[in-house]
């Protein structure tokens, strides 16, 4: 796979825009079945991204279906053995059941986790090219596309045509709004982040990732590489102005208010800036079309509360390649197979995009919460249970089932210190969120379709046989 240098025309199977997590996935996958991958990224790596990188088991065994793990296990971040949910006075704690064998999470910081996939990628086979930003799209007749146009950090340009442009380049996707891929199902966060990164004293806990919530607040402690942990606030969204005034001063003050996380910091030192995103919108996006794909963050963003993008991005950007490989130079074969791995991608994903918009709402413990918080850590085995969520091991609508809501509800009306009002006020608000829930599950394909067909319009290639490197307008969408 040469590199033209003056503008000239490289022609590879697959070109994958964006090497980290989702990139990096496909490429492996595309590159083992003895696929040319070219993988484009404008970053250079180590880099780092604005993203905590919090891994449940299922992340782990994501990380060696791509044969990463020994590269990740040398960056030397402690393994997380427990986890626990704290609310109202009550921790729900416990070990993870395994997932695929890994019965650990983790914590891995972003630039050597990225470097590590970047590197796996390329020892499977693919060329990764840093430092070098896809600016458009090649289209051929017929509204296809047929490659990209990138420029590097000296200004070089080329162009390079492939079977299937993958657009793995995150939430600002440029192959998105290049192809015109509409999002559908779109949330606002409720919760903005606010993170820093802590060393350790000698006798921090380092093997247990913990939650607690406390009034509206919500905090969590990564243990991680390099003898650090990440602090990280979901504070409500209606504070983000406090915290634009003075990040670190607001930051901490909020820290401060969460007493059980306050004592898990008290000896730890601060040694970074606080990092923030205020705005972080969820959604699906059409992900296929034809010659292109939209895997990890690019087609789908869920609320970061439940800490699932990394390992998501990873397993679709790992499937599509799985799916795509053995089509090479059947066009139809590839646009009908990138159509059912993105609809995979939707069933595997809803129950969780839609539980991580309810743990999102930026709402205090409710009474019926605090019965399940006292329910669940009365039970040997209940933290094991929610963690079965977090590691993908069981749907929520399994553990947090209607049954277990009504018995919740029961023991918050029955508990001394739970207004009854207050209770019945709760019970209201989840209901109609949970109707809500219900009907969206039912309508999401239908709605899916219809935001398709409320995309699609005739395709305006603008060359024939892609001679003019001009990308359409871009409001198609499949
Ligand atoms: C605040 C926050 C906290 C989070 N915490 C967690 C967590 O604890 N655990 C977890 O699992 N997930 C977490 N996530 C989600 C996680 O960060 C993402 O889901 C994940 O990074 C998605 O990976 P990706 O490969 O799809 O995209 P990205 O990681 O965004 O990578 C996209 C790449 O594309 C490149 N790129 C973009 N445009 C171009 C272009 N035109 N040309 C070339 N290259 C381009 C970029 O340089 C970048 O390297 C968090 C997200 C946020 C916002």
């Amino acid at each position: 796979m040469g590199r033209p240098g003056d503008g000239g025309v490289e022609r590879v199977d697959v070109v994958v825009v964006g090497a980290r997590c989702a990139g990096s996935a496909t490429a492996i996958a595309l590159a083992r079945q003895g696929r040319s991958v070219l993988v484009l990224d404008g970053a250079r790596f180590p880099s780092d991204t604005l993203s905590t990188h919090l891994f449940f088991p299922a992340h782990v065994a994501e990380v060696a279906r791509l044969g990463a793990l020994e590269r990740v296990r040398a960056l030397g971040a402690p393994t997380h053995d427990v986890a626990g949910l704290w609310g109202d006075d009550v921790m729900v704690d416990g070990p993870f059941a395994p997932f695929e064998g890994h019965a650990h999470g983790w914590s891995v910081r972003r630039p050597g986790f990225d470097h590590a996939l970047v590197e796996t990628a390329r020892e499977a086979g693919a060329e990764v090219r840093e430092s070098t930003r896809v600016t458009d799209l090649v289209w051929g007749g017929g509204g296809r596309v047929e490659g990209v146009r990138w420029r590097d950090r000296d200004g070089e340009e080329g162009t390079v045509r492939a079977d299937l442009v993958v657009g793995a380049d995150g939430r600002h996707s440029t192959v998105a709004r290049l192809v015109g891929a509409r999002a559908h199902h779109e949330v606002p966060n409720h919760r903005m982040m606010a993170y820093a990164y802590y060393r350790d004293p000698p006798h921090a806990d380092r093997h247990a990732a913990l939650q607690w919530r406390f009034g509206r607040e919500l905090g969590t402690v990564f243990p991680c590489d390099g003898g650090l942990s990440i602090a990280l606030l979901m504070s409500p969204a209606d504070r983000a102005d406090e915290f634009r005034a003075d990040p670190t001063a607001t930051f901490e003050a909020t820290l401060a208010t969460i007493p059980p996380m306050a004592e898990r910091f008290a000896d730890a030192e601060r040694v970074t800036k606080v990092r923030t995103s205020y705005k972080h919108p969820k959604y699906f996006r059409h992900s296929a079309g034809p010659g292109w794909a939209l895997p990890g963050d690019s087609g789908h963003f869920k609320d970061p509360v439940t800490a699932q993008g990394i390992r998501d991005a990873m397993r679709f950007g790992r499937l599509l390649g799985e799916a795509v490989g053995p089509l090479i130079g059947d066009h139809a074969a590839i646009d009908r197979a990138t159509r059912l791995w993105e609809r995979d991608r939707d069933d595997q994903c809803l129950d969780m995009y839609q539980w991580a918009n309810g743990l999102g709402e930026a709402d205090e413990v409710s009474p019926i919460e605090s019965a399940a918080y006292r329910w669940l850590a009365a039970r040997p085995d209940g933290a094991t249970e929610v963690l079965d969520v977090f590691s993908r091991r069981r749907l929520s609508t399994e553990v947090f089932s209607l049954g277990r809501a009504a018995r919740w509800a029961a023991d918050a009306l029955r508990h001394p210190r739970a207004g009854r009002a207050e209770v019945w006020r709760t019970l209201r608000r989840d209901a109609v969120r949970e109707a809500r829930r219900r009907r969206e599950a039912i309508a999401f394909t239908r709605v899916r379709a219809a935001s398709a067909r409320a995309g699609l319009q005739p395709p305006l290639p603008a060359s024939v046989d892609g001679q003019a490197m001009v990308s359409p307008p871009s409001t198609t969408t499949v």
